[in-house]
């Protein structure tokens, strides 16, 4: 058997780490520049192409104290639930640095067998500050696909409930 929680508390770093160093994570270079040619190509992961391409939609989007310049602070408190809603899979909680962190706000999916799955939280900050509401509260689903070997894809549904607690200035 896996172990269930170092697995869980990997998953948890892995999300901490994505979004709190979108912004400064260099993205990897795809091939050293002396490896010879005969080397064959590197296997396609598109797990890996898709957050890749999501950092750098991240990077390239604006700060959140830049979009919205009345915000003056945001903590976010995050818990992540199997597709049924009941399985807790993780949680996250913490004040988010408005000057630093970009506006295409987003949580990774912590489905390791999900494909172009995140949690959009954008547009919920984008009403909240809209309403200057001080705090909201919320539930999305993943968008994201199942791609297990030899079956075929199913939507992942993995569920994060949200509260958001603003500020403004
Ligand atoms: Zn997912």
């Amino acid at each position: 058997m896996e172990d269930a929680c170092a697995r869980a508390l990997g998953r948890l770093y892995s999300v901490v780490f994505d979004q709190l160093f979108a912004g400064v994570r260099r993205s990897p270079s795809p091939r050293r520049p002396n490896s010879p040619n005969m080397m064959p190509p590197r296997k396609t992961n598109p797990r890996a192409e898709y957050r890749l391409s999501q950092i750098q939609r991240a990077n390239e989007s604006a700060s959140l104290a830049a979009k919205f310049p009345k915000l003056k602070s945001l903590k976010v408190d995050l818990s992540y639930f199997e597709p049924d809603g009941l399985t807790r899979t993780g949680e996250l909680r913490y004040k988010v640095n408005v000057e630093h962190a970009k506006s295409m706000f987003s949580f990774v999916c912590q489905s390791g067998e999900c494909l172009k799955g995140d949690f959009d939280l954008s547009n919920a900050v984008a009403e909240a500050v809209a309403k200057k509401s001080k705090t909201v509260e919320g539930e999305i689903r993943c968008p994201g696909t199942r791609v297990k070997a030899k079956e075929n894809a199913t939507p992942c549904h993995n569920l994060l409930r949200y509260k958001l607690t603003l500020g403004y200035v």
